[in-house]
């Protein structure tokens, strides 16, 4: 395999998403399980040193391309058009990109742009001598399905949490390169930009999650589920039955429709365990339930049901974190 590229996604800070450090991770794998086909990362935007020197944790060589239009622009089209250019010129195998709102934007644009096929929301990446095999899972978790690229070449994007990232031994070098081609596609003008409301931490990066269904009640009885979150230090999530009833955000949803979470603890409180909502949590490293139904679904995968009330059991397990921080 020639090359496998890894696009260096860039928060509005200029510091490299988590899900980027995530696909460098699994690329320099797939690399490993491919010959040793050589891992570049690019990083394009407004200020991309920040984020290049955060990748090269992760590569051995990142190219940077400064880009000033994402400033104040959708960055997907924008980078998709300057990655274009390098694909060109340079002829990687293989583009990766995170499964995100701005990797699903580029990995189309840059498809119609190079003619390259993609594959998305990969949950795993493996090494063939006809080029890498893409895991999906799909029908809501019920089917696990493996794919490949036509001539083992193309655009492949990767979901949020499928991999843990971890840097390599040593870091890689950084190589400016000026941008080429022309920005000939529409741009998408950023009007505002709008901090999500309520529920506070984000739930993508929490070690911890405490979650909220239906059975919480109404929004008054999301007070008790932040409670336990800031108790334990951790983010308030919930199912998509308490998001449609307007007791939580949005931003927090878990699941087939939601987000996609990885923490060390999911602590679920008065949520059944539907299949939609299990795709999204199942591969917290332990999961307690809090139900009054001891035959709930989420009782065939959690590692621990707590059968009962959930706000005599909150209250109770609250009462003995505050006495235990004094
Ligand atoms: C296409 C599609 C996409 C979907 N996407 C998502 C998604 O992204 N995320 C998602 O979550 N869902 C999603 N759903 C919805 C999903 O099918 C379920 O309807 C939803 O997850 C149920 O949420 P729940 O567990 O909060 O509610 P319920 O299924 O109603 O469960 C409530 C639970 O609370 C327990 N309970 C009630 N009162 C108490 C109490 N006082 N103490 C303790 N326990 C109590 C009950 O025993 C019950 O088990 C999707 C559905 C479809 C069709």
């Amino acid at each position: 395999m020639a090359g496998i590229w890894v696009h260096g996604e860039l928060a509005a800070d200029g510091s490299l998403a988590k899900l980027s450090t995530e696909v460098a991770t699994l690329a320099r794998s797939l690399a490993g399980e491919s010959g040793g086909a050589e891992v570049t990362g690019i990083v394009i935007g407004a200020d991309p040193a920040g984020g290049a020197a955060e990748l090269a944790r992760f590569v051995p060589r990142v190219l940077v391309v400064t880009e000033p239009s994402t400033v104040d622009h959708a960055a997907g089209t924008i980078v998709a058009q300057r990655l274009a250019a390098l694909i060109e010129e340079r002829d990687p195998d293989i583009v990766l990109a995170g499964a995100g709102p701005e990797g699903r934007d580029l990995a189309g644009a840059l498809s119609a742009l190079t003619g390259r096929g993609v594959l998305a929301n990969a949950i795993a990446l493996r090494g063939s001598p006809d080029g890498p095999i893409a895991t999906h899972s799909v029908f809501g978790g019920k089917l696990i399905t493996e794919s490949a690229l036509t001539g083992g070449r193309g655009i492949v994007t990767v979901r949020p949490n499928a991999v843990t990232a971890e840097a390599a031994d040593s870091p890689g070098s950084i190589e400016t390169v000026a941008p080429a081609g022309e920005l000939t596609q529409p741009a998408v003008p950023i009007i505002d930009r709008i901090e999500a409301q309520g529920a506070a931490a984000s739930i993508d990066d929490a070690r911890i999650i405490v979650a909220g269904g239906r059975g919480v009640g109404g929004p008054e009885g999301f007070g008790l589920i932040a409670d336990l979150a800031e108790a334990l230090g951790g983010a308030v999530g919930a199912t998509r039955a308490a998001v449609d009833s307007g007791w939580i955000p949005y931003s927090q949803q878990i699941g087939q429709t939601g987000k996609i979470v990885k923490p060390q603890l999911y602590l679920a409180m008065g949520i059944s365990g539907a299949i939609q909502h299990k795709v999204g949590m199942q591969t917290a490293s332990t999961i307690i339930a809090v139900n009054r139904d001891p035959d709930a679904p989420i009782a065939d995968f959690a590692d621990m049901v707590v059968v009962g009330d959930l706000v005599e059991v909150g209250q109770a397990i609250l009462a003995q974190l505050r006495e235990r921080s004094g």
